[in-house]
């Protein structure tokens, strides 16, 4: 997966065209994991056709949910026979033109922000569910935008819980860490293509008798930039087998996502550098890039927030992982 959605990220319609793009790959991978037979047949099958696309719906207006996601204030509850969600989500990728959300809601008193929320699966159409408006930004290549959306007195049937009631936050564990290395491995590639489009300017580009390959200053800049990118791909792949041999990988996948995130925004900044006027373009995609990339750094959890439980992790000396854990001597 991490070279077939890298080479796939090297164009930002790469992912949509082999279907592999955010969100629908990270939820296609926890309806996997998680949906009854019954939900798959309905939601994942046509999913992962390409036939619809959805959404995942977390993020709130403060004081709700965002970086903190026990701010969640979006409720269920049970009347009758059917869960009635209320509540209002903003920043919600792809839901104009969405067949269905995944919603998390908070469906117990006893809320403490590890338990108490249920994930649903919503239909666009359903009434009480509506798609207020798209959200305008930087970016403005996802299908279906990034939307405000609310939930009033949307009622569904049981059978819309995705897997128990009560463990939103555990699926959302494990949508996010596969989800937000999927989304790395993807950015990787815009990364390199940036270098490689910066390379092939300057060894054509001539300044003060010398092509500009051949100025110090932009050999360090490329030589930066390469060095960053095999780290990435390396703590990517590191992570990835992580995940392969069945261990959460949680500090790895935070480590390698706050790093990655941050290369892939210096490595296309320095690439518009070398490039020049050129560079901030519309002639080369590099200006699409720099402008795509930018929220990486603040979704699937901020840098600072990564930054966080990073050091959370190590400083409470109890983490079972390959990163944290000092070697055998020393
Ligand atoms: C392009 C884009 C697409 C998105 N798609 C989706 C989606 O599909 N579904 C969804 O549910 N959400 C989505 N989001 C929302 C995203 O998950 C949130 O933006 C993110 O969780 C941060 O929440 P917030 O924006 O409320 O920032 P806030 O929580 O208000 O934080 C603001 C800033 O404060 C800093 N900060 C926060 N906590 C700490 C801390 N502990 N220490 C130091 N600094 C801190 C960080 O720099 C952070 O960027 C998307 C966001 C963007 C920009």
């Amino acid at each position: 997966m991490s070279i077939v959605f890298e080479a796939a990220g090297r164009s930002l319609l790469g992912p949509l065209a082999l279907n592999c793009a955010a969100p629908d790959e990270g939820n296609m991978h926890l309806l996997h994991l998680v949906a009854t037979p019954a939900q798959q047949e309905r939601y994942l099958r046509p999913l992962a056709a390409g036939a619809i696309r959805s959404c995942f719906a977390m993020t709130e207006p403060a004081p709700g949910a965002g970086s903190d996601p026990s701010l969640l204030m979006t409720r269920a509850e049970v009347r009758g026979d059917r869960w009635v969600i209320n509540g209002r989500k903003w920043f919600i990728s792809g839901a104009d033109g969405a067949a269905f959300a995944i919603c998390m809601a908070r469906t117990d008193d006893r809320f403490d922000g590890k338990r108490g929320a249920t994930m649903f699966l919503v239909d666009a159409g359903v009434p009480g569910f509506q798609v207020i408006r798209r959200i305008g930004g930087l970016d403005h290549m996802a299908p279906g935008g990034h939307c405000e959306v609310t939930f009033e007195d949307c009622a569904v049937a049981e059978d819309a819980v995705l897997g128990a009631v009560g463990e939103g936050f555990r699926y959302a564990q494990v949508r996010l860490a596969p989800a937000r290395l999927t989304h790395c491995m993807r950015w990787l590639g815009v990364a390199q293509r940036a270098l490689d489009i910066a390379a092939d300017y300057v060894g054509r580009r001539s300044s003060f008798g010398k092509l500009l390959a051949e100025h110090q200053a932009i050999q360090w800049m490329v030589a930066d930039s390469a060095i960053e990118i095999h780290a990435a791909r390396l703590m990517i792949w590191h992570a990835a087998w992580m995940l392969d041999m069945g261990q959460q990988a949680r500090q790895e996948t935070s480590i390698a996502k706050t790093f990655v995130a941050e290369t892939v925004n210096r490595v296309i900044d320095r690439a518009v550098q070398m490039c020049g006027s050129l560079g901030v373009s519309d002639r080369l995609p590099l200006a699409d890039f720099y402008r795509e990339a930018r929220a990486f750094r603040i979704y699937d959890g901020a840098s600072e927030v990564h930054r966080m439980t990073i050091a959370r992790r190590i400083l409470r000396g109890a983490p079972n992982d390959s990163v944290t854990r000092p070697m055998a001597g020393e």
